[in-house]
């Protein structure tokens, strides 16, 4: 039986020192006595392990400012969070409303198991490539060329936050490969949305050391230049402004094999879905609506969602 004070629960002071959040029973079981109450966010405790570098009227105005950024930041989270599932709700309601409206129509070839696929929508805008643009892929191509050549083999790149991409695209292929109707038609949806994910792509491409390193170990046979010289030579004359460097009006520039295990591997969260619970045994078609956003705006205030293609696709 505990007899000290030590690891009870203060009384009066429950509420975070910093932001003023009341604390839970457990957080109130983890404070010691005579410890200043603080919540278990790691920006509240950071303010507080301050208090004894400063003296006290110096680390009250400390608190005081940092309290407001902390209340401020939250509140813009709250906000954000709010604006996001109201874009949802809003377009699922819209979604299913068309779906409704459909069903209730004898020309539109689908019934009550009919699936909504909601898509993005690529940039179009297509102009003449900058040299500005060329000139940073160069770039790019040169550093990551330049470090894949200083490695043994692709197992000796530094892993980063795409570390898992190559998995992802292997176990992406080996999926569409077993199901070959998925794979018709999920490149009619990307064909259909023309690149919506492409868009912060800019002029790297997403190649990386990896990429290259694992392309030069594939083709051991190959000078770097000559590797530099087949990405540098499938750039088109014009490609999708502000979209990724090898974007076209025709889709992908780039030879799968030359293109990143990120984009090989990557479907949006709507494809993905869709692919997952794909029962090969279901004809029923897919009623696909796409909206004017590309896969990375859609909860930009600045941005219109509005839908810009209703369509049934045929499955497989
Ligand atoms: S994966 Fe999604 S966002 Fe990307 S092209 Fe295909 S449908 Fe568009
Ligand atoms: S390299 Fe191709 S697939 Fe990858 S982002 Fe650019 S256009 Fe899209
Ligand atoms: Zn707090």
């Amino acid at each position: 039986m505990t007899t000290s004070n030590e690891g009870s629960i203060p009384r009066g002071n429950t509420e975070c020192e910093v932001c003023g959040y009341i604390l839970n029973q457990t957080e109130l079981m983890l404070q010691r006595v005579n410890e200043t109450p603080v919540c278990k966010a790691q920006e509240c405790r950071v303010v507080l392990d301050q208090k004894t570098t400063m003296s006290s009227v110096v680390f009250q105005s400390h608190l005081n400012f940092q309290r407001k950024l902390i209340l401020e930041k939250r509140e813009k989270k709250r906000k954000r969070e709010r604006y996001v599932e109201e874009i949802k709700a809003s377009e699922e309601k819209e979604n299913n409303d068309l779906l409704r409206s459909a069903l209730t129509n004898p020309k539109v070839p689908i019934d009550r198991s009919t699936q909504v696929l909601a898509i993005p929508s690529g940039l179009v805008e297509i102009s003449l490539l900058k040299s500005s643009r060329v000139k940073r892929y160069r770039e790019h191509l040169r550093r990551v060329i330049t470090e894949a050549v200083q490695l043994n083999n692709a197992s000796e790149v530094v892993q980063d936050q795409y570390f898992n991409a190559y998995q992802k695209s292997l176990d992406v292929d080996k999926r569409l490969s077993a199901n070959p109707k998925l794979r018709v038609l999920s490149d009619k949806l990307c064909t259909l949305c023309q690149g919506g994910c492409c868009s912060e792509g800019g002029d790297h491409a997403y190649i990386r050391t990896v990429t290259i390193r694992r392309y030069m170990d594939s083709n051991p046979e190959l000078t770097t230049e000559e590797i530099f010289d087949g990405y540098v030579s499938k750039l088109s004359d014009k490609t999708v402004d502000s979209s990724c460097i090898n974007q076209t009006d025709k889709g992908c520039a780039l030879p799968r094999v030359l293109r990143s295990d990120v984009c090989n591997g990557f479907y949006c969260d709507s494809l993905k879905s869709y692919q997952k619970d794909y029962v090969t045994s279901d004809a029923t078609p897919v009623l696909v609506i796409q909206r004017a956003n590309t896969n990375w705006n859609r909860f930009d205030p600045d941005v219109e969602n509005h839908i810009v293609n209703v369509e049934v696709i045929e499955r497989g």
